[in-house]
C-alpha cells in the first residue's frame, strides 16, 4: 500500500518565517492513484514533489507513505523513484547501465538486476537500445530510459517532474500515452507534474492546481473544468480560456441578471450572489452559441479554422469575447453574429475574492 498523506506541509527557503514556496498543503493521494499538481511557474509544485521525495527537507508538517512518516527519511529510506525533466542519465553509461545502476548500489544480485532491467527495457520498447549511450538515443528515448530506471527499482511511489517538457508536441501526446498506460497497468501511486493543463486534465485520476505555494482547488479533471472554485482555476482549466466578464448583479427588472455596461446577461436563482455585488461572468467559448434572433451581437474580428472546429475572437458589447464551434463554418472577419449564453452553462465569481458563487 503506498498511500501518500501530506498535512500541512510548508516550504520556506528563507527561514521559519516565509516567504513560502509551499504553504500549509494538505492532500491525500490514494493507493494506486494518478494526481497531477499543475500550475504556473514558481507556484510550488516540484518544490512539493521534491518534499515528497526527501530531495527538498520541509520548514513544517508531516509526509507519510503507506502509513509510515517519512517526513524527516532520507530519500532512499522512502522508497520513491523520481523521474526529472532532464532526464539525468550519466552520460558515459549505457542504457542498460543506467538503468542498473541503481540496484547495484543497493547491492542487488547479478541475476535478479538482468532479469529487472530486461523486463522494465521490453515493457518500455528498449531492448534494442540497451547498448547505446545517451547522447545516442532520441529525446523520447531518452525519457524511456529515465522511467526504466524508475521501473526497475520497483517503488511505491512513482514522482514525476515536467518528464515530457523537453518533447516535440507529438512525442508529448505519445509519451502521455505510454505513461498512462504503465499506470494502468502498475497500478502504482504517481504523481506527476505540469504546468500543461491539457497534459493535467488527460493523464490525472484527480489534478491538484497550485498557485503562489496554494491549493487552489484539487478534484477531479471535469469537476474542475464543471465547478471551478474560483477564476484562476475558471481560466486556467480549459483552452482557448474561459471568457471573463467583470460586471455589478441586479434583480432590478424582476430577474437576477449581471449588467456590464451595455451587456446585461440573465443567469439562473441559485446563487450565492446579492443583488449590487460586483460579480465575474465567466462562459467557457465553447459554450456560447449562435441564436437567430438573440439581442446579442458578436463582431467577428479573427478566425482560426482548426479542421472539425472553428476559433472565434470579437467583441460583444465592448467586450473581448472568444467563441469556439464545433463545426467548419464559413465565417469571415468583420460579420456580426447573434450569440446566446445558456443559464446553465454560466459561472459566477465574487469579483474581488474571485471565489465561486456557485
Ligand atoms: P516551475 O514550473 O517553473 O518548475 P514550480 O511550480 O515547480 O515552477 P518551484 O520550483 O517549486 O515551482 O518553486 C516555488 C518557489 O520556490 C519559487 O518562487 C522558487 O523561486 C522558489 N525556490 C525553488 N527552489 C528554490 C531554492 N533552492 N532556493 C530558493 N528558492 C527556491
Amino acid at each position: 500500500m503506498a498511500r501518500i498523506s501530506l498535512q500541512n506541509v510548508s516550504k520556506s527557503f528563507g527561514g521559519d518565517q516565509g516567504p513560502w514556496a509551499v504553504n500549509k498543503f494538505s492532500l491525500e493521494v490514494e493507493d494506486g492513484e494518478l494526481v497531477v499538481f499543475v500550475g504556473p511557474s514558481g507556484c510550488g509544485k516540484s518544490t512539493t514533489l521534491r518534499m515528497i521525495a526527501g530531495l527538498d527537507d520541509t520548514t513544517s508538517g508531516t509526509i507519510t507513505i503507506g502509513g509510515r512518516d517519512v517526513t524527516g527519511l532520507p530519500p532512499k529510506d522512502r522508497n520513491v523513484a523520481m523521474v526529472f525533466q532532464n532526464y539525468a542519465l550519466y552520460p558515459q553509461k549505457s542504457v542498460y547501465d543506467n538503468m542498473a545502476f541503481g540496484l547495484r548500489v543497493r547491492g542487488e544480485a547479478k541475476q535478479e538486476i538482468d532479469r529487472r532491467v530486461r523486463a522494465a527495457a521490453a515493457s518500455l520498447d528498449l531492448e534494442s537500445l540497451l547498448h547505446r549511450k545517451p547522447r545516442q538515443l532520441s529525446g523520447g528515448q531518452m525519457q524511456r530510459v529515465a522511467l526504466g530506471r524508475a521501473l526497475v527499482r520497483d517503488p511505491d511511489v512513482f514522482l514525476l517532474d515536467e518528464p515530457l517538457s523537453n518533447l516535440d508536441a507529438k512525442l508529448r501526446v505519445k509519451m502521455r500515452e505510454e505513461i498512462a498506460t504503465l499506470h494502468a497497468r502498475l497500478g502504482a501511486t504517481m504523481i506527476f507534474v505540469t504546468h500543461d493543463q491539457v497534459e493535467a486534465m488527460t493523464l490525472g485520476d484527480r489534478i491538484v492546481i497550485m498557485r503562489d505555494g496554494l491549493i487552489q482547488q484539487a478534484g477531479k479533471p471535469l469537476e474542475l473544468y464543471d465547478r471551478p472554485a474560483n477564476t484562476f482555476v475558471a481560466g486556467f482549466i480549459g483552452s482557448p480560456e474561459m471568457n471573463l466578464i467583470d460586471g455589478q448583479l441586479s434583480d432590478a427588472s424582476g430577474r437576477l441578471e449581471v449588467r456590464s455596461g451595455d451587456l446585461s446577461v440573465g443567469i439562473p436563482e441559485k446563487t450565492f450572489a446579492r443583488s449590487g455585488q460586483n460579480v465575474t461572468l465567466g462562459i467557457r467559448p465553447e459554450h456560447l452559441v449562435i441564436s437567430n434572433g438573440s439581442p446579442l451581437e458578436m463582431t467577428v474580428n479573427l478566425v482560426e479554422q482548426i479542421g472539425a472546429q472553428t476559433y472565434l475572437m470579437g467583441t460583444l458589447a465592448g467586450h473581448k469575447m472568444r467563441a469556439v464551434l464545433q463545426r467548419r463554418d464559413e465565417i469571415r472577419a468583420g460579420d456580426k453574429l447573434p450569440i446566446a449564453f445558456p443559464s446553465e452553462r454560466l459561472h459566477l465569481f465574487d469579483s474581488i475574492s474571485g471565489a465561486s458563487l456557485r
